[in-house]
């Protein structure tokens, strides 16, 4: 691809926008996390200088390396699966965790970022496909950890996480977004998420994300639109 960061942020940003107006949503209601995993500091930069604060990377090593050479100001997220003798480091790197999946981790993350003296935003990696070989916690074992979360005083879990199965048509997954929508709605309701506010669905990558925001996602993990092939 030869066009630049700043056509690929902007034709990024205008997609939302529009399909934030289709579902009568206001585009401020939806976050752009670029993913930026296996692309170099260089070219985060060059995005971050687009306008974009909210980075992710799915390891926490990587972004050990490369967040030490760019802007204070950029806001990192961790997007992949998290091993939990790692939530130290995590919580030392990123301000979200988009992959709480157990609620070993969840009490691995609190006591971590407890003892760093920090606050960290969480997201529960939710497995809407029964998928046995993915990461996720399966449905009815939300409220559980929901409940327990509550008492957290350091990892504010604000919300759902979905990483659904491929498909190549983006229609295919319109469902589990609705699902994941629902899930969070259900779950509002019982007073098990959004105590710290607005309830956050995180769905969406560069090749669905459009349909995501249609169905309600506040956060869209867009990697290779914005960065371009991942070679
Ligand atoms: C890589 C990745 C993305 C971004 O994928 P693209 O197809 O490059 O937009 C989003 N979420 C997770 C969890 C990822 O690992």
């Amino acid at each position: 691809m030869t066009d630049s960061p700043r056509e690929r942020v902007a034709r990024v940003q205008e997609a939302m926008a529009a399909a934030a107006a289709r579902a009568g949503r206001s585009p401020e209601e939806v976050r752009l996390v670029a993913v930026s995993k296996t692309f170099p500091a260089a070219a985060i930069e060059a995005v971050h200088r687009e306008g974009v604060a909210d980075f992710g990377e799915n390891r926490v090593q990587e972004a050990e390396e490369k967040a030490p050479r760019l802007p204070d100001a950029i806001r990192w997220h961790l997007v992949g699966h998290l091993q939990g003798n790692k939530a130290a480091r995590a919580v030392r790197r990123f301000a979200w965790i988009h992959s709480i999946d157990s609620p070993e981790l969840a009490r691995r993350v609190e006591r971590a970022a407890a003892e760093a003296g920090r606050t960290v935003d969480g997201l529960v990696q939710v497995d809407l496909a029964g998928e046995e070989t993915k990461f996720g916690l399966a449905p009815e074992a939300l409220p559980a950890l929901l409940a327990e979360a509550a008492r957290f005083g350091a990892l504010r879990l604000r919300g759902l996480m979905l990483l659904p199965p491929f498909q190549a048509d983006p229609e295919e997954v319109r469902p589990f977004f609705v699902r994941l929508r629902r899930l969070a709605e259900s779950l509002q309701g019982q007073g098990l998420l959004g105590a710290a506010g607005r309830v956050e669905l995180s769905m969406g990558m560069s090749h669905d994300y459009r349909v995501a925001v249609e169905e309600g996602a506040t956060i869209v993990r867009v990697g290779t639109a914005i960065f371009g092939g991942r070679g």
